[in-house]
């Protein structure tokens, strides 16, 4: 059995109250031995810190997600900022554009994306990005605030996108839809791309894999996501493993 890190995990939303510890029971079974898990809204900062104090392997970041902007104001990117400097968490996220769901202020969006851009370059730290339907902008933001480095979560984006992001010195995170076999231009992407700037995610609880529709994702799950890609590259899950696991430690400074 070969170990893993599940780079982006909501492992600590509603969805897992009930069953968490045999979820994360799974998980270390399945050898999915440390998650990154990044907030979304600054109501959940105490209960992020407060799981991942009490579990080993759980890796916290701080961020306010672009889709829970109507939660979002001006001070809780302050209070971020102390979280940041507090509580020394491996990254800042999650973070970013969302040009997809309807009726998220595209400026507004854009100020808190920003502002934590800066925060993590201040703080020497990588940052956590969603981008749907933005990833040319993501791009030029990083360009524009500099002196960065990240994942690009769920990365969905066109061969010439990924490119420009490993130019960028960002990593890609690929996770459950990589394993319907309709996903091909980011099957294409995945089998071709080069091994150093790849991680693996669930993005759990959402973005079931094939075969698990309409059921909680869970990080025990990040196991199938590794064999379907050793099987796209025609490579042994154990190398996929290997590389994807110190792309993580070395990305968010795991020990
Ligand atoms: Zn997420």
């Amino acid at each position: 059995m070969f170990e893993l890190i599940d780079s982006h995990s909501h492992f600590d939303v509603a969805e897992f109250d009930a069953d968490r510890d045999a979820a994360l029971a799974r998980a270390r079974a399945a050898g999915v031995k440390r998650q990154v898990v990044p907030a979304i809204a600054r109501d959940g900062f105490e209960k992020l810190r407060d799981l991942c104090a009490a579990n080993d392997g759980l890796h916290p970041a701080y961020g306010l997600h672009p889709l829970f902007l109507a939660q979002h104001t001006p001070e809780h990117l302050d209070e971020l900022e102390q979280w940041i400097e507090r509580e020394h968490p491996v990254a800042v996220g999650e973070c970013g554009l969302d040009f997809y769901v309807e009726g998220l202020d595209v400026d507004e969006q854009r100020r808190y994306f920003e502002r934590q851009l800066t925060m993590a370059r201040e703080h020497d730290l990588p940052v956590i990005l969603h981008a749907r339907r933005a990833f040319d902008d993501v791009a030029a933001a990083i360009r524009r605030v500099g002196n960065l480095r990240g994942v690009v979560h769920s990365f969905s984006g066109s061969q010439e996108q990924a490119n420009q992001f490993w130019k960028l010195g960002f990593h890609i995170g690929i996770g459950g839809p990589i394993t319907y076999e309709r996903a091909h231009r980011l099957r294409e992407v995945v089998r071709e791309m080069p091994l150093e700037f790849l991680l693996l995610e669930t993005d759990s609880p959402d973005q079931p894999l094939c075969g698990h529709q309409g059921h909680r994702n869970e990080p025990a799950m990040l196991v199938e996501v590794c064999r379907t890609i050793a099987e796209l590259r025609g490579a042994d899950p154990a190398e996929i493993a290997g590389a994807t696991t110190k792309n993580c430690e070395r990305l968010f400074a795991l020990s």
